[in-house]
């Protein structure tokens, strides 16, 4: 059977899948060409992370195909309920890239809190000491509070992190079941319970620090817009890398304007693979071009998770 990982897999989940007999193909095909291919190949399980899009016409148009992968977590780019329903096995790996993603917002924290991004971009062109003078005033994280939005495994692994930089956590989520954030510190583990709250404006005015880590939401919406920054205290720093659009990205830089937010990171767009230029220039907006989830750890993960399922499902 012909596996194609459109948008790649890790040498081990390669190596697990053709230990089962299975070829598989990490040609990139085109969109476009992405039916003709399938059926050309006759390919039994397309793979993707969130390059590549299943939509219901290459489901319709491909009658070999049984199964469809996403290496990650968010499946907006496919039609899952359409594919189970005409019979397709559709799996993910929800888990694997928690970690990478917290990580990366950590990154993003201290990026913000003291010009890193900023400085990386101007040091070769800029006046040394007038840069001295612009990025004096860096702010700590440690006792600053940060309000984590969307508490599932991605905000849950976040919190360990600040909780470990001794930042104060506040988590908001529409499930307010209390969670055991576990922190391993050299051979001891200290278990710190958080209840999340599912009313973000009785929190909001109180967070240094913002994190979003919620799915594209199901009409659209975004979660912050223009009401909530004015709710905001005046200096917050907040970070979207969990979907384009979750944060309104017009409200967001004349939020910026207001002076409001001091500092935005974004590792997610709403025009994504162009995002918005007014953006990606934005002296206050430190960019990643979606790269929550890239790290050889989580993309091993991803690969050997993957594997895993493909073999249970058309194999066992
Ligand atoms: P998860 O399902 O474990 O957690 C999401 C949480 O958000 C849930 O607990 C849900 O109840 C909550 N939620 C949903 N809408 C909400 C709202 N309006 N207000 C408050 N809470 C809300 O998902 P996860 O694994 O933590 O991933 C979160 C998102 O991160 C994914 O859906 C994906 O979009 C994004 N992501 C981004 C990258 C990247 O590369 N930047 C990588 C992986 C995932």
């Amino acid at each position: 059977m012909k596996i194609l990982a459109n948008d790649g897999i890790s040498a081990s989940g390669v190596k697990a899948l053709e230990a089962e007999g299975f070829e598989v193909i990490l040609d990139k095909v085109q969109q476009d060409n992405l039916v003709d291919f399938i059926n050309k190949e006759k390919v039994t399980g397309v793979l993707v992370r969130s390059a590549t899009t299943v939509r219901q016409n290459v489901i319709d148009s491909c009658p070999s195909l049984k199964l469809i992968g996403r290496g990650g977590v968010g499946m907006d780019n496919i039609d899952v309920a359409y594919a189970r329903d005409k019979g397709l096995t559709v799996i993910n790996t929800p888990g694997a890239s928690s970690q990478s993603v917290a990580e990366l917002v950590m990154g993003h924290l201290f990026s913000v809190s003291r010009f890193l991004y900023a400085s990386y971009k101007n040091m070769e062109n800029e006046e040394f000491a007038k840069l001295k003078k612009s990025y004096a005033k860096g702010v700590e994280l440690r006792g600053k509070t940060i309000g984590i939005i969307g508490f599932g495994r991605i905000g849950q692994s976040l919190a360990s992190y600040a909780l470990g930089a001794g930042m104060k956590v506040v988590a908001i989520d529409q499930y307010t079941e209390t969670a055991t954030i576990a922190l391993n510190i050299g051979d001891k583990q200290l278990d710190i319970h958080i209840t999340p709250t599912n009313d973000l404006s009785s929190v909001i005015s109180e967070l240094d620090y913002i994190s979003l880590h919620v799915p594209k939401q199901a009409d659209g919406s975004a979660v912050i817009q223009m009401k909530e920054f004015e709710m905001m205290k005046k200096g917050v720093r907040i970070v979207n890398a969990a979907r384009g659009g979750v944060v309104n990205e017009t409200d967001l830089k004349e939020a910026i304007s207001k002076g409001i937010v001091a500092a935005a990171a974004l590792d997610v767009f709403e025009n994504e693979p162009n995002p918005d230029p007014s953006l990606t220039s934005h002296v206050q907006i430190a960019c990643t071009p979606h790269i929550g989830a890239a790290t050889v750890e989580a993309q091993d993960r991803i690969g050997t998770e993957l594997a895993d399922q493909i073999i249970k499902a058309l194999i066992n």
